[in-house]
């Protein structure tokens, strides 16, 4: 792969960091080793600043260029694990029972390791480099917390940029997109409360569960019945429960769900939708339903300006065929969103595919693929240099 010669020397020395980081994961606003270790090597790399304690863990690593240019710009990685059980086997899996890096997010804050090795050592811009380390993607919106916390102000910058590694797309390929790339997310909850009876005596009470289940089935006509078809949303319902034992009719089911969408309009609809049927149902059966639809993650939508900078930075490390277009935005979340929502930017696909049977992220054998380190370091690299250019 036609990466940065230099990042290429230590790619050995950057898998060493992933795995090291790989066996010691952390949850969300918990990366206290990971922070630390964040930081240790950004003052070993000579870094110009160091600002710690944005969003509890956050650090950011200051890297001022040759010459006088006020511009600036960020780079943003993610630090946190998800509560799995790893099933890799990896000599260099989790030491941490129940918390793995699931989501290769080892691999992207080592990929911003390298490049903040490499622009410390060759300084080889004009202008600011933040490196952004984030915690807390997952679930907890550490993007939100360091938004909320002053990033911007502190760290006043023309563009930020994400990345995120696929392992559905060939190893070292990079996929980009105009306009919404991630979708929005929602937490559901649904309490229903009816009045618990014995099972073999109904009519004593308001049964939750067979409310519950028309709840559900109602739920599912929201997208199809009342949301433009051409319109992405998705209403799902992913726990049930309720009640103990065979002959108990209980007294309330709780139901957790999710609901995504791209368009603000569209998400009001899903949440109208939500509300208005679990209420109601609940209601017609002499009952009550609490819900909570609480819109965490807005959608993540990339700046067109931005994403043709990405985009070219992209193409000079991994060649034209390997840079493609992403055809359909996925419906996962993403929540740089809260930075592209404050600051112009772009967030691009790094595949990390090594074959047919690649584990999808959060699966408990998915494991970020090494090759690639060298790649998305070399990226960074690259849009430094391309985006804040010497003078001389
Ligand atoms: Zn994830
Ligand atoms: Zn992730």
């Amino acid at each position: 792969m036609p990466v940065i010669n230099r990042i290429g020397e230590f790619h050995r020395e950057m898998t060493e960091w992933r795995q090291d980081l790989h066996a010691h994961p952390e949850l969300a606003l918990q990366e206290i080793r990971t922070s630390g270790v964040v930081q240790a090597k950004l003052k070993e790399f000579g870094v110009d600043e160091i600002i710690t304690g944005m969003a509890r863990t956050g650090v950011v690593g200051v890297i001022r260029g040759n010459g006088t240019s006020g511009r600036a710009i960020g780079l943003r990685a993610d630090m946190d694990a998800l509560p799995i059980v790893e099933e890799t086997g990896a000599p260099y899996a989790s030491q941490n029972h129940g918390v793995m890096h699931a989501c290769g997010h080892d691999g992207h804050t080592t990929m911003l390791l390298g490049a903040a090795k490499y622009l410390s050592e060759t300084r080889n811009f004009d202008g600011t480099v933040f490196v952004i380390f984030q915690p807390a993607e997952e679930n907890l919106a550490g993007g939100d917390i360091m938004v909320k916390e002053g990033l911007f102000e502190r760290c006043p910058m023309d563009m930020v940029f994400g990345l995120h590694n696929w392992p559905q797309m060939p190893a070292g390929s990079f996929a980009w997109r105009n306009g919404p790339v991630m979708a929005a997310v929602a937490n559901i909850e649904i309490t229903i409360t009816g009045k618990g009876t014995h099972g073999a005596q109904p009519h004593f009470g308001t049964d939750p569960i067979v409310i519950a289940s028309h709840i559900v089935t109602a739920l599912q006509t929201i997208v199809a019945r009342t949301i433009e078809p051409v319109e992405g949303g998705v209403v799902t319902i992913g726990h049930i429960n309720g009640g103990h034992t065979y002959n108990v009719i209980p007294e309330t089911v709780r139901m957790l769900g999710t609901a995504r969408w791209f368009d603000a309009r569209v998400g009001d609809q899903l949440e109208d939708g939500v509300r208005r049927l679990a209420t109601g149902i609940a209601e017609s059966f002499g009952a009550k339903a609490d819900v909570m639809f609480s819109r965490d993650y807005p959608a993540t939508v990339n700046d067109p300006d931005a994403t043709s900078l990405a985009r070219r930075a992209a193409t000079a490390v991994a060649g034209e065929a390997r840079v493609v277009p992403m055809q359909k935005p996925t419906m996962g979340g993403e929540d740089f969103s809260f930075m592209l929502n404050a600051k112009q930017g772009s967030y691009i696909m790094l595949g990390g595919g090594r074959g047919k049977d690649d584990a999808m992220v959060h699966h408990p054998r998915y494991d970020f693929n090494d090759e690639i380190l060298p790649v998305g370091a070399s990226y960074w690299a690259t849009l430094a240099e391309q985006l804040l250019p010497r003078q001389d």
